[in-house]
């Protein structure tokens, strides 16, 4: 049972049939699916959803898709985890990090979005799936390909993380990696797209694979007690997940499953490709492209394709949004690990430490509920913070080693130790 109508041009409001279609034949605007809502809020109930199976599954009603999940069995419904020690530095009460290190099975936000591509591919009578990724979803498509017994392309710039090159190639996928930056890889698979046929997840198939975003905000309704949360930081990339997750919230009162409060919502970008932040600071809806320079480079996209609906739903909401350099995503990666024992990937640095701006402005305040999106695990990033800590001391097998050690670590002495 579906309850999608048709997909419909965000611009022009042209509608289209369901088929793999992303542009508007009129105005080139971007297609995004339409649903049913009266519908779907006959159809569903909170108890309805709680009663199925922990994953991203549970809100289908709301879904892009026609018949059973073909992918994503496991994916979603990662921990909403409240940080009472990180809070408790920050002098705040009611902070949530949306932990999407530990999505199944690649470790990232991209998994929700690629479990509903894949499907929809799945519907659409696709044999091969393909990407162009920074990396996460280049993971993401391969494992879910695999499973899903489709062959399967990654384009990638060259540069990115080992941890994603062999974490791709690892499934069966063929891995490309080209001269160039992801705005290069973009071009060239819009026109492989054209001449192949293939199912391009974020490309052809973006009205069907931005949906899965989605489920990234209703988990966190959910999570809160079917409640939104007063403030939600979400990083920005391509510009995906965050309309998604405004989306997701409206959608939810839409069809009666929460109430209020009004949330606000706000983007985060890494200094060295910050396009979108430069663009809601100067108050302009132009955004200019940038060349990326920055560790974060899962979210290194220099001509963000939705970053205009960016600043759209941060307007629409009264949130706003700030950029973090290397060295403070560096920080704000190892102040989430020593206090809440999670390990985020530069992108996860980046919006906690545009969380920490935002507190410190004072647009957040010390007893509002507040969800920092933490969208992919530090273990596939490991080389973005190696040099950032201490070695580890090298001692002989002899007590009396460790003894004099431990020693030179007492009062305090510890960094001087290790020096
Ligand atoms: C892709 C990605 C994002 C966000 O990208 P959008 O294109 O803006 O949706 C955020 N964090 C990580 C870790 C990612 O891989
Ligand atoms: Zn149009």
């Amino acid at each position: 049972m579906s309850y999608i109508t048709n997909l419909k041009c965000k611009e022009c409001g042209q509608e289209y049939p369901v088929a793999p279609l992303h542009v508007c034949e009129t105005c080139f605007g971007p297609l995004e699916v339409g649903y049913d809502y009266a519908k779907i809020r006959a159809a569903i109930s909170r108890e309805k959803i709680e009663s199925r199976p922990r994953n991203l599954w549970r809100y289908r009603e709301l879904l892009p898709v026609d018949g059973e999940a073909e992918a994503g069995p496991h994916s979603g419904f990662t921990p909403l985890v409240h940080c009472k020690r990180l809070g408790a530095e920050l002098g705040m009460k009611h902070l949530y990090v949306k932990d999407d290190t530990v999505n199944h099975p690649t470790l990232s936000y991209k998994d929700r979005v690629v479990s509903v591509a894949i499907t929809k591919a799945r519907e659409f009578g696709f044999t091969t799936v393909s990407c162009a990724s920074t990396g996460n979803l280049a993971t993401a498509v391969a494992a879910h390909a695999a499973r899903a017994g489709l062959k399967c392309f990654i384009f990638m710039p060259e540069g990115v993380e080992a941890g994603k090159i062999v974490g791709s190639t690892i499934y069966g996928a063929q891995v490309i990696t080209i001269r160039g930056n992801y705005d290069d890889v973009n071009r060239l698979c819009s026109e492989i797209a054209d001449k192949y046929g293939w199912a391009f997840v974020n490309i052809n198939l973006r009205p069907y694979y931005t949906e899965g975003a989605k489920t990234f905000g209703f988990e966190v309704a959910e999570q809160l007690g079917w409640k939104l949360p007063d403030h939600i930081v979400v990083p920005t990339a391509g510009g995906t997940i965050l309309p998604k997750v405004a989306k997701a919230f409206k959608e939810l009162k839409e069809v009666g499953l929460v109430k209020g409060p009004e949330f606000k919502i706000y983007s985060a970008q890494a200094a060295g490709s910050a396009p979108v932040i430069h663009a809601l600071h100067k108050g302009v809806d132009l955004i200019t492209p940038v060349k990326p320079d920055t560790i974060a480079k899962s979210i290194a996209i220099g001509n963000p394709a939705d970053g205009y609906y960016v600043l759209r739903a941060v307007r629409e909401s009264g949130g706003w949004g700030d950029s973090a350099t290397d060295p403070e995503i560096i920080e704000a990666i190892k102040l989430l690990a020593r206090t809440e024992g999670i390990f985020a990937e530069p992108a996860g640095g980046t919006t906690l430490a545009v969380a920490l701006k935002l507190i410190k402005q004072g647009r957040i305040k010390p007893d509002e509920t507040t969800v920092v999106s933490i969208t992919g695990n530090g273990y596939k990033t490991l080389e973005a913070v190696a040099g950032a800590i201490e070695r580890p001391f090298v001692i002989d097998a002899r007590l009396g080693e460790f003894d004099a050690l431990f020693e030179r670590l007492g009062d305090g002495k510890r960094a001087a130790a290790s020096a």
